[in-house]
C-alpha cells in the first residue's frame, strides 16, 4: 500500500519535505516503519535527519527541546507531535554517542534489525541489516553483535522481550543466548525505562509467550521483587491471556501471596499514586467479593476503567464467575454514585449531634450511613438517614 494512503505518513510527508527543500536528509525510521510493513497501526512517527536540534528547530514554529544532549526534540506539526533525532552513531571506544551526517551509522546504532529499517517520502525503504527480511521470518535480531548491544544498552535485552508480547515474534538464537548471558545488567537499567517497557510487555496481547522468554533467560530474576521473590513468577504464570496494566498485575500477585503489598510494589516499580490506587481498591473488591460474592458495594467502589481487571482476576483466581455484563448490571442499579449524593452530610450530622465535638466518630457514621444507602438497606432521605441511626449506634459509641 503506498504511503500516502496511510494518514499517520501522509500528515507527516510536508514536514519531511520542509527539511529536505532545506538541504537536509529525513526519513521515517523504527517503530512506524516496522509496523507498516507489518500492517498494524502505527503508534508514533519518529523520524531520523541530519540536520543538528538547532538547525530543526529553526525550520519549525514549535518544537520541545525534550533531550537536545541526546539529538532528539518534539516538533508540534499541524496538531501532531513528531521526535525528530539527529543522526547518532556509537564511538567504537568510548562507547559514547555522537552525532552523525550518515544514515547507515545512524541505523546501526539502533537496537534490532527490525527497528533499524528508515523510509523516505517516496516509501523507499533503507535496510542495511536485512531487517525486512526479519520481519518477514517474524524474528527479533539484535543489530551485528547481540552481546555488545545490550552492554551498551541492557534495557534492550527487555525491549527483545516486549516485542514478543506485542507482535508474537520470535527471538533469534543468538540475540536469545545474549540475553541468557547478560541478563544481570538490567539491574543497572533506571527502573522508570524498566517500568515503561514491562508496561507494554504485561499489555501485550501475547504476553504467554513473553513470560515464557523472561522466565526461559531468567530475565525476570533481575527484575525488582521478582529478584527476591521467586515465587511471583509462578503466579504470573496462571494469567491466562494478558494484564490490562500494572496494577492489574499487581492486585493478581497480591491475591496470591500477601508478602509484597500493592503499594510496595507500586514503589519499588516506580509507578505512580493514579496505579496505587487502582491497585488497592481492585484488591479491597477482590477480598469483598470472596466473602460476600458480587454486591453493590463492589459495584460502587469499582471505577469503570477497573471492571475489565477485576473480572479477570476472578476468572484467573477460579473464584466462579462474573461477567462485565453482570458488573454493568450492579452499577446501573445503583441508587448514588458517589458520596456527595447523599442526603446528610458532615455538617448535618454535627448539627444533629451539637454535644459531640468534632472527631471520628463522623467519617464513622458517614462511612456506615454510605454503605447502608449503597447496599439498600436505608433509603437515601434526611428523615430516614436520621431515624436509621439512632437505631444503628457506631461501634465506637
Ligand atoms: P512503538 O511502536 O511501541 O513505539 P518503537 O520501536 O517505535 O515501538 P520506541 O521506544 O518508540 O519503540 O523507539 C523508536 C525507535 O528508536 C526504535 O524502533 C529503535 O529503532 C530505536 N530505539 C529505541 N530505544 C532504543 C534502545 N534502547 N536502543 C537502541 N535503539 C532504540
Ligand atoms: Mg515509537
Amino acid at each position: 500500500m503506498e504511503i500516502q494512503r496511510i494518514d499517520a505518513f501522509r500528515k507527516a510527508i510536508p514536514l519531511l519535505k520542509r527539511l529536505n527543500q532545506a538541504g537536509f536528509e529525513a526519513y521515517f525510521v523504527g517503530g512506524c516503519v516496522r509496523n507498516y510493513l507489518l500492517g498494524v497501526d502505527i503508534n508514533d512517527i519518529d523520524i531520523t535527519t541530519d540536520a543538528t536540534p538547532e538547525q530543526v528547530e529553526k525550520l519549525f514554529h514549535q518544537v520541545i527541546p525534550v533531550g537536545v544532549e541526546h539529538g532528539t526534540v518534539i516538533v508540534r506539526f499541524h496538531d501532531q507531535s513528531y521526535e525528530v533525532t539527529t543522526y547518532r552513531k556509537k564511538d567504537a571506544n568510548t562507547n559514547e554517542f555522537h552525532f552523525s551526517d550518515r544514515i547507515d551509522e545512524d541505523l546501526l546504532y539502533r537496537d534490532f534489525t527490525m527497528n533499524a529499517l528508515a523510509m523516505d517520502i517516496h516509501g523507499r525503504i533503507i535496510d542495511y541489516v536485512e531487517g525486512k527480511k526479519a520481519i518477514k521470518n517474524r524474528l527479533i535480531e539484535a543489530v551485528n553483535d547481540a552481546e555488545s548491544r545490550f552492554r551498551e544498552d541492557p534495557l534492550r535485552m527487555l525491549r527483545a522481550i516486549r516485542f514478543v508480547a506485542q507482535f508474537n515474534f520470535s527471538i533469534e538464537r543468538r540475540t536469545l543466548q545474549a540475553i541468557n548471558n547478560l541478563r544481570h545488567l538490567i539491574e543497572g537499567v533506571a527502573i522508570e525505562r524498566i517500568k515503561d517497557e514491562t508496561d507494554t510487555l504485561i499489555k501485550g496481547p501475547y504476553f504467554k509467550k513473553a513470560l515464557y522468554y523472561l522466565h526461559h533467560t531468567k530475565l525476570i530474576y533481575s527484575l525488582p521483587l521478582f529478584k527476591e521473590h521467586k515465587q511471583f513468577i509462578e503466579i504470573l504464570e496462571k494469567e491466562t491471556s494478558h494484564f490490562e496494566s500494572f496494577s492489574h498485575m499487581v492486585a493478581l500477585l497480591y491475591s496470591y501471596d500477601r508478602t509484597i503489598t500493592p503499594s510496595r510494589w507500586i514503589k519499588e516499580w516506580n509507578g505512580s499514586n493514579k496505579e496505587k490506587k487502582d491497585a488497592q481498591l481492585l484488591t479491597e473488591a477482590l477480598f469483598a467479593y470472596e466473602k460476600d460474592g458480587m454486591t453493590l458495594w463492589i459495584a460502587y467502589r469499582l471505577p469503570e476503567a477497573l471492571h475489565k481487571p477485576f473480572v479477570k482476576i476472578i476468572d484467573t483466581m477460579d473464584e466462579g464467575s462474573l461477567s462485565i455484563e453482570q458488573l454493568r448490571y450492579f452499577t446501573k442499579n445503583l441508587t448514588i454514585r458517589s458520596r456527595d449524593e447523599l442526603k446528610v452530610n458532615g455538617y448535618l450530622l454535627m448539627k444533629w449531634f451539637p454535644n459531640r465535638k468534632r472527631g471520628k466518630w463522623l467519617k464513622e457514621m458517614l462511612d456506615a450511613i454510605e454503605y447502608a444507602v449503597v447496599m439498600n438497606q436505608l433509603v437515601n432521605e434526611e428523615e430516614k438517614i436520621k431515624e436509621w441511626i439512632t437505631c444503628h449506634p457506631l461501634a465506637t459509641d
